[in-house]
């Protein structure tokens, strides 16, 4: 399994975690008893916490934070938990439900809406997939035998170790690893 396919494998793992780590604070929470509104919000708000280290450390390496991204990934946090909050009140006002179950429902919108979020804003734009695309690809132009860089020649022929490999064996010696493949994509 390369290390994409795991980190993947991770993310889908995030949702079902957190159902599991909620449930298990709600019971040592509350008890037997039915929790109260105040118990489900911190309840809430450490499950949040949960979803939002686990999330930053499973990306970490493959979020450039450039200032923008920060100060838009902060404001669609709070937009993300006013969506939670504005999903509570339509659950008791409009649908007459009780606080507490009221809380534990709107409050799932929160981590659905953040999650999604983080997704459409870290993700690279188009001028980062171009400068990525273009420092790998520059990476990749070295002699298979002894890895000297033959970025810009017009020959195959390696001026450090005297190596000719073929046009085929010469590019085939450039893909060889999958997971300098899955980059590409
Ligand atoms: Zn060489």
């Amino acid at each position: 399994m390369t290390r994409l396919v795991a980190r993947l494998l991770l993310a889908v793992m995030i949702f079902p975690t957190s159902i599991l780590f909620f449930f298990i604070l709600m019971v040592l929470v509350s008890g037997r008893g039915n929790p109260s509104l105040s118990e489900v919000v911190v309840v809430w708000a450490t499950t949040l916490t949960y979803i939002g280290l686990y999330w930053l450390w499973l990306w970490r390496n493959s979020i450039r934070w450039t200032m923008g991204r920060v100060v838009a990934t902060a404001g669609m946090s709070v937009g993300a938990i006013a969506l939670g909050l504005a999903a509570y009140l339509v659950l008791r006002k409009q649908a007459q439900i009780p606080e507490e179950p009221a809380a534990i429902l709107g409050g799932v919108v929160t981590p659905i809406a953040w999650v999604i979020g983080t997704i459409l804003l870290w993700r690279e734009n188009d001028r980062e997939r171009a400068a990525r695309l273009a420092k790998l690809s520059e990476a990749t132009v070295a002699c298979p035998l002894c890895g000297y860089n033959m970025t810009g020649l017009h020959d195959t022929r390696c001026p450090e170790c005297g190596h000719h490999p073929t046009l085929q064996e010469f590019i085939a010696s450039q893909h060889d690893s999958p997971d300098r493949e899955m980059a590409r994509t």
